[in-house]
């Protein structure tokens, strides 16, 4: 098979990687670097992206895009103030989506992502020497179906095949090993340019379950450059009068040298900034020249308050996770940032050890990537990364019942198929409605579509046999079909949202379903014990109608029986016991009933398959159950 590669989409930069000779291998760019600025410029006719598109910006503010990853798969309300805030055009789509214009063209967050992801990828083949066609992306694990189906349409557009799209923090534990070891609970602290995430995983038996993230959308590395820009800035405006930050070109060389400084800081203990001909001197008109050293000392005291907003977001995580700091096994540093010696204290501090630092934080996602493209196209096989589903997936049955198709954390892909029937006679459609959740009935859980199944033929209850089947696909995507045997009528619906609910979510209706199980496993015993009373009476009373010339008197007591049924059914007052003496009598005048007919008509033609016979319908109990189908129409 060919080989699949694995990419991180990053916001401020993006890194692809491959299994090479069974090992994760970053791939460089053709500008020779490890990793790619998530950023595309249009110059003129020219589209340029990565680093030459980084390089521009400061001479084309509008006209270069980057950190498009905070609008993809966003509505336009819920962007809006950032769009404000960038110094590109961001206006509102017909969709009510997010679009970029530049030079008079109107480009999708999907469409630059996708450009991004297109020069990764050549870049790729044309080192490998092979064409590269598909690929693992990854999301942070926060990211809501729609920004995952973004990401994976941005793929599309650069002419890949997802494979899957894969959690940042999974495919980081994924690199360090973590699956070969026992059950552990991982915390990914990840700071890069623009974001700040958390989360905390179980990983264990080849399954990463992400537990709880956290995080700021707004605390990154360029914070920290911009502290230091202030500080400088400020130094210069006291000395010269002259405010550096008006001046757009003044303000870009700042920026790129703060950064330059605080990279230099995290492996030396002071560094020199200079910056000559930055500004003129409003009096003489002489150049200025900007010339300070930074300490290790004063750049943590100007990134403290910064620092500082990392700590609540970790307490949340693991707050969400239910877990205090000695919980953590082990806690992995990914993006850029953590490489700030200040970042890696506060982390040892604030979780009690010392962060496992033995891969590069800039590409762990990627090279976690990587593997599961591995995994994905058999280069590698001592692995199995599986998501699970967070919560048990099925369908309504007779009588509000829940009845289960999908166990909770049952890994995904994966595809069940039941066999249901109709209750009533003659009915020529049913309606199907999907619902997840723990609880026993129907209406405690969560609904998640309905659709109908139309054109049975009309056929007595309990005859049609209807197989729904239930498939999650690796991104979690449900796809749920009924068809009718007879006449292989089929229909569907597609869910999108199977394994993204927030953990909140999933830990909120696990724990209703505990606290509930009593209560529910009656509310249910009840509904199959009067379900099962309700098929025997449709059985009997099928039996009388097909049964004529019978004598009168020995149809009475199953006549009596269906109707003693029929009262009980709609009692709301009526126990599961007294259900279940009811099948019993029933049951009983059915049989002695059809033993009657049998006798009666034992020369005619009292064919296995057209006559009554007994409590037991045609079709197997065991695959088929009733279901709380409506006729439709
Ligand atoms: P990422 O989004 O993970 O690519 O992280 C990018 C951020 O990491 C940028 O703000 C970089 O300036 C920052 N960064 C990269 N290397 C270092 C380093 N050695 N020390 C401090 N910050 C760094």
């Amino acid at each position: 098979m060919a080989k699949a590669i694995g990419i991180d989409l990053g916001t401020t930069n993006s890194v692809i990687a491959v299994m090479e000779g069974g090992e994760p291998e970053v791939l460089v760019n053709s500008e020779g670097t490890r990793t790619t600025p998530s950023v595309v410029a249009f110059k003129e006719e020219q589209r340029l992206v990565g680093q030459v598109a980084k390089r521009q910006a400061v001479l084309n503010p509008s006209g270069t895009l980057f950190e498009v990853k905070r609008f993809i798969g966003r509505t336009w309300s819920e962007v809006q103030g950032e769009a404000e805030r960038a110094p590109y055009e961001v206006v509102r789509g017909d969709d009510d989506g997010v679009r970029f214009v530049v030079g008079g063209d109107q480009y999708t967050p999907e469409e630059i992502s996708a450009m991004v992801l297109r020069k990764m990828v050549d870049d790729a083949s044309a080192t490998l020497g092979e064409t590269l066609t598909k690929a693992v992306v990854t999301v942070p694990a926060y990211f809501n179906n729609s920004q995952r189906e973004a990401t994976q349409n941005a793929g599309k557009i650069a002419g890949l095949e997802v494979l899957r799209i894969v959690n940042e923090p999974t495919a980081a534990a994924l690199a360090y090993g973590l699956d070969k070891k026992g059950n552990e609970t991982v915390l990914v602290f990840d700071l890069g340019g623009g974001t700040f995430d958390v989360s905390v995983l179980e990983v264990g038996d080849g399954v990463f379950e992400v537990r709880s993230t956290s995080g700021d959308t707004h605390l990154g590395g360029s914070d920290f450059d911009y502290a230091v820009v202030n500080w400088l800035a400020d130094d210069f405006q006291k000395e010269y009068n002259v405010d550096l930050r008006k001046d757009k070109q003044a303000l870009q060389r700042l920026i790129e040298a703060a950064e330059k400084a605080k990279i230099e800081l995290s492996g030396l203990p002071e560094t020199t900034i200079s910056l000559p001909f930055i500004a003129m001197d409003p009096g003489s008109n002489a150049p200025l020249y900007l010339e300070k050293k930074l300490t290790r000392s004063t750049f943590e005291e100007l990134i403290a308050p910064l620092l500082n907003r990392v700590r609540e977001p970790v307490e949340t995580a693991l707050r969400d996770a239910k877990l205090s700091r000695g919980d953590v096994d082990e806690v992995i540093l990914v993006g850029g940032s953590t490489r700030v010696p200040a970042v890696k204290k506060l982390v040892t501090e604030m979780l009690g050890k010392e962060p496992n630092q033995t891969v590069n934080p800039d590409e762990v996602v990627a090279l976690g990537a990587a593997i599961q493209a591995g995994v994905l196209t058999g280069d590698v096989d001592d692995i199995v990364l599986l998501d699970v589903t967070p919560l048990s997936l099925g369908v309504e049955t007779k009588g509000a019942v829940f009845t289960r198709l999908i166990d909770r954390n049952t890994t995904v892909p994966v595809r069940k198929s039941q066999t249901f029937t109709t209750a009533e006679h003659n009915q020529t459609g049913v309606e199907v409605h999907v619902l997840q959740g723990e609880r026993d009935m129907a209406l405690h859980n969560k609904s998640l579509g309905r659709f109908k199944l139309e054109g049975i033929p009309p056929m007595p209850a309990s005859m049609p046999q209807i197989e729904i089947t239930y498939d999650i696909d690796a991104n979690g995507i449900l796809s749920v079909t009924a068809k009718e045997n007879s006449t292989s009528k089929e229909a569907s619906i597609t869910i999108q949202n199977t394994t993204t609910l927030s953990e909140d979510e999933v830990d909120r209706m696990v724990k209703e379903a505990e606290a509930n199980a009593e209560g529910d496993r009656e509310a249910r015993e009840l509904a199959e014990a009067r379900n099962q009373l309700d098929a025997l009476r449709l059985q009997a009373q099928r039996a009388l109608e097909e049964s004529e010339g019978v004598p009168e008197d020995q149809q009475t007591p199953v006549r009596e029986a269906i109707e003693t049924a029929e009262k009980a059914i709609n009692d709301p007052n009526v126990t599961k016991d007294r259900y279940e003496t009811l099948s019993q009598e029933l049951a009983q005048a059915l049989q002695t009933f059809q033993q009657a007919v049998a006798a009666a008509s034992a020369a005619s033609e009292a064919d296995g398959a057209e006559a009554p016979e007994g409590a037991d319908s045609d079709v197997d109990d065991e695959e088929v159950i009733d279901a709380d189908f409506k006729p439709a129409g």
